[in-house]
């Protein structure tokens, strides 16, 4: 319905709220705004060759697949601790460390067991073996590193999965090469080749490029090792030796990359990165700088992996412009004193490991100035001893807040109207203001002041009743109180009588109402009609994800005769309430009048428009239902019917299910994960927010915040025309529910069907049954204890970050869930293995449609589900929203065919057929069907 609107009245407001809306795709809303034939369907490619390693899981390298990062610390030469731990015969702690790079975000394990005072073969085989009983380590597939042939054979015959052997080379002439790789091949292993032949290791451009060429002409067309599993590592070498001719060893490594893998087709290029940095041992920061200039430069240039150590490589954007330019002065030869002048700056943090000196330069500026600093950059440190200075100085303490505190605020204010700082920096800000007022509150009480309120206008928020959804609207808040206003903030789940008692009693100047389920939207026009009737006229703010311009102008605004406008976003919010609340007149009249203005014109608009053309009889769109061929489909039966539930489901399992995009749009960063981190507007701010939630997430499962709960069951089914027919488990003759369905009414171009979800289920009389699943989780448990210690200590930034966080691990619960339904209790797809990308874009066989979305709309079909789960944990509100709002629930539906789509609007013959089917009144029914009807 949405693409249509699109596609019929490019409605700018409508793409937003479509941007806005869960679950639509691009792809989504080109489908439904029937405009895909203007797109080239997808060329089939020829079988891709990729590049597979394994543990237990597989990682399968795709096109623009990230950088693979190899955990270095697992190397008896590298590590001391580790090396100290094997001879200790201390293995237990040995594969703590492997673990630890492992959450370290290796993808990959080096294990070296090279050391003259070792028996390598044996420490080699006791510990692959120990790790192949740890899953979190296991799952990695292991890089076997060795310099002796029968210690990287021992480990072969040790490891599960695809490994990867590191290393064979020319060295000792081609038979023995040869030999090795057959081997190497037999295993059905990968394998790294070094860049070195008889002559020695190559060191120049063209002595890479050419032992390179010559082995991959050897182990491709002599023993037909496919490109695939070769591995070039063109040896990096360190710089900054004071040898001049080691000045090029960076660039030769980058250029041999370039031309290898421009002439062996298929090969991957790894390198051990801490080689480059050798000579500045001992000082970290200049390493993780050269370190990530090299990388970013080498990973250009086609590296694809490389053995490092994570924690020892610096987001490049953060590194001091200065020293980055020294650090490339080096890396690239730019100077003959390039390496004088880095060690020189390096000597400056010599010594330093992780711990940086901090600028603290801006504490010398006067008092004013630094509380400006401390706002614009999210500083709590120092704020009390600083506005206690203030104070101290100040005739009431009022002038503080008034004075200093504002003027920060202001510049704070600009800086984000002028899109110069972002929404997570405003919500730190925030922290910053609210701490120094918290301060002086006590101070303003002693005074006895009148208590005239010094703010620009007091604003009420809450989102309605029935719903439990308030991120958005909590950022409103931040950002309104931000700009000296006061918030009165009710919370979720308000009554509209608290909601307009409260405004009366409190005499505020604006009401903001906010909601993200469609029955919100209802509540909104029955708060807006009782505001009319009591004759109230301040003005009335909508937002919220499903709310809208035309929503607003079409359903709320005529029923209320003072000003109502729909806020886009929390941006937004600071722009409209200044102009509903200006002391000019003239301006605020204005404002007034050209919203008015606009809303009518929407309205007329809307009024001119007649669909009813567009849409067919509900007797016509069951005629042109979706037509599977169900006499060749054999159904896969689950291998675990019936209800089942996971109580304490261990939330840290979630880790590589998350999908980030959607946090960073909460917090109003644009830009798909992971490529927003480097984003040059927005990355470093998502980087920080980014490193933020991953030590929250840390704290969340190490000390146990939240807990998760999992309800899932599946039954055999049928459809029976746009209802599904549920039956006992355990005696499938037996009906105990039916789902109720709607039907695309919308007249469709030739070949598409009006598709209901149920159409995916095999109907009731064609012989057997079929079978349907549902689910219902949450990670939302034990979330209000640690939402409330933030809030208490006026950190909305953590506040709101830990609900982002929850409902993320609620959608990473729901897709890890799917996948064990899909491989495991279900079982028609034993053999998936999907990455987290391939997962987010839902790759899969199958999907899992929420009640409330667009192809299953209407919300009170979730009570039973609920019902069919036995759902005890998960409340329902009365508009049928989850609570703990950090929920998900849905139907899984197996069949290959089953696609997500949008309803779209129903003609007014379905909603009586619907009515009828659910027992219902045609009044209520209508209620919930608002705001799909014509
Ligand atoms: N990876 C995302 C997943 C959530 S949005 C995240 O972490 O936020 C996708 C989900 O929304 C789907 O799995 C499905 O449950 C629901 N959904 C999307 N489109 C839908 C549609 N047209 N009808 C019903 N449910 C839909």
């Amino acid at each position: 319905e949405m693409g249509a609107y699109i596609k019929e009245f490019l409605d700018e407001n409508l793409v937003s709220i479509i941007g806005g809306c869960c679950g639509t795709s691009p792809d989504h809303i080109r489908e439904m705004a029937n405009i895909s034939a203007t797109y080239p369907a997808p060329v089939l490619q020829e079988k891709e060759r990729l590049s597979m390693y394994s543990g237990m899981e597989p990682l399968i390298v795709r096109e623009n697949f990230n950088f693979i990062n190899v955990g270095e610390r697992t190397n008896v030469t590298g590590s001391r601790k580790f090396a100290r731990l094997i001879k200790e015969n201390k293995y237990e702690e040995a594969i703590s460390v492997a673990r630890h790079q492992v959450e370290g975000g290796a993808q990959i394990i080096d294990v070296n067991m090279d050391e003259g005072m070792l028996d390598s073969e044996a420490a080699m085989i006791e510990f692959l073996n120990l790790i192949s009983s740890e899953p979190d380590v296991a799952k990695l597939p292991i890089m076997i590193d060795s310099s002796k042939w029968e210690v990287i054979e021992a480990g072969l015959k040790c490891v599960q999965g695809r490994a990867i052997v590191n290393s064979i080379s020319l060295k000792e002439g081609k038979e023995n090469f040869l030999k090795q790789a057959r081997l190497v091949k037999k295993y059905g292993a990968s394998v790294i080749v070094m860049a070195f032949d008889e002559e020695g290791q190559a060191d120049t451009i063209q002595r890479k490029v050419e032992i390179c060429q010559r082995a991959y002409k050897i182990l491709t067309e002599e023993i037909d090792l496919a490109p695939e599993d070769i591995i070039f590592d063109p040896n990096i070498f360190a710089v900054a030796t004071g040898i001049e001719e080691h000045n090029e060893y960076a660039i030769n490594f980058i250029e041999a990359t370039r031309e290898i893998k421009a002439t062996c087709p298929g090969a991957k290029i790894s390198g051990g990165v801490s080689n480059i940095s050798f000579s500045y041992r001992g000082n970290n920061v200049v390493r993780e700088a050269m370190h990530s200039s090299f990388l970013y430069h080498a990973i250009q240039a086609g590296m694809d992996m490389g053995i490092v150590n994570a924690g020892m490589i610096e987001v490049y954007e953060q590194v001091p412009k200065k020293l980055m330019t020294l650090v490339e002065d080096v890396l690239f030869n730019r100077n003959s004193n390039a390496t004088e002048a880095l060690t020189e700056y390096a000597n400056q943090y010599s010594g330093g490991s992780k711990k940086r000196e901090r600028n603290l330069e801006w504490r010398k500026l006067p008092v004013e100035k630094r509380i400006e600093h401390a706002l614009v950059n999210g500083i709590t440190e120092f704020i009390i001893e600083d506005t206690e200075e203030t104070r101290a100085k100040a005739n009431k303490p009022i002038e503080v807040i008034e004075g200093p505190l504002m003027d920060g605020m202001n510049t704070v204010g600009d800086l984000f109207g002028s899109g110069k700082m972002f929404l997570p920096q405003v919500v730190k800000s925030a922290r910053v203001m609210k701490q120094a007022v918290a301060y002086l509150e006590p101070y303003i009480e002693d005074e006895k002041e009148d208590g005239a309120s010094s703010s620009n206008g007091k604003i009420l928020l809450a989102t309605v009743k029935g719903d439990v959804h308030d991120i958005g609207k909590n950022i409103v808040g931040v950002v309104l109180a931000c700009n000296n206003y006061e918030i009165i903030d009710l919370g979720v789940m308000v009554p509209m009588n608290k909601i307009l008692d409260t405004a009366q009693k409190e005499n505020v100047d604006i009401i903001g109402l906010s909601g993200l389920i469609t029955p919100s939207l209802d509540e909104m026009v029955y708060v807006a009609k009782e505001m009319e009737a009591r004759s109230m006229n301040i003005p009335l703010l909508i937002g919220g994800a499903t709310t809208s311009k035309a929503h607003t102008a079409v359903k709320i605004e005529q029923n209320y005769s003072g000003v109502v406008v729909h806020v886009l976003d929390a941006s937004r919010s600071v722009g409209v309430v200044s102009n509903l609340l200006t002391d000019d007149e003239n301006e605020k009249k204005n404002f007034i009048i050209s919203t008015k203005q606009e809303y009518q014109r929407v309205r007329d608009a809307q009024g001119k428009k007649d669909l009813s053309k567009l849409y067919i009889s509900l007797e016509e769109a069951r005629k042109n239902a979706l037509q599977l061929d169900w006499e060749n489909y054999t159904v896969p039966v689950p291998n675990k019917l019936g209800v089942h539930k996971i109580d304490q489901f261990d939330l840290s399992l979630l880790i590589d299910y998350i999908d980030w995009t959607p946090f960073f749009q909460s917090w109003q960063l644009a830009g798909k994960f992971p490529k927003i981190l480097k984003d040059e507007i927005v990355g470093k701010e998502a980087t920080k927010l980014y490193n933020d939630a991953q030590s929250m997430l840390r704290r969340i499962f190490d000390e146990k915040w939240l807990s998760g709960t999992v309800s899932y069951g599946l039954w055999p089914c049928n459809s029976d025309g746009d209802d599904i027919i549920i039956y006992d488990p355990e005696n499938a003759d037996q009906e105990i529910e039916r789902l109720c369905h709607l039907r695309q009414q919308r007249r469709k171009a030739k070949a598409n069907t009006n598709v209901c979800l149920s159409d995916y289920i095999m109907p009731h009389d064609i012989q057997g049954r079929d079978y349907i699943g549902g689910f219902a989780v949450s990670s939302g448990f034990g979330i209000e204890k640690y939402v409330q210690d933030y809030e208490k200590n006026h950190d909305d930034y953590n506040a709101i970050m830990l609900k982002a966080i929850a409902d993320r691990l609620a959608e990473a619960l729901a897709e890890y869930l799917h996948e064990k339904i899909r491989k495991e209790f279900w079982g028609y797809a034993k053999d998936e293995a999907f990455e987290n990308e391939a997962l987010i874009r839902e790759d899969y066989r199958g999907i899992r449609p929420a009640p409330g979305y667009p192809a299953c709309p209407e919300h009170t079909e979730k009570a039973k589900l609920f019902s069919l789960l036995d759902e005890q944990k998960i409340k329902l509100t009365e508009s049928y929203a989850m609570y703990p709002a950090a929920a998900v629930s849905g139907w899984y539906f197996a069949h290959p065919e089953s696609k997500y789509f949008g309803l779209g609007k129903i003609n007014k013959d379905q909603v009586a057929d619907y009515a009828q089917r659910k027992d219902m009144d045609m009044e209520i029914a209508e209620r919930w069907l608002t705001p799909i009807m014509l």
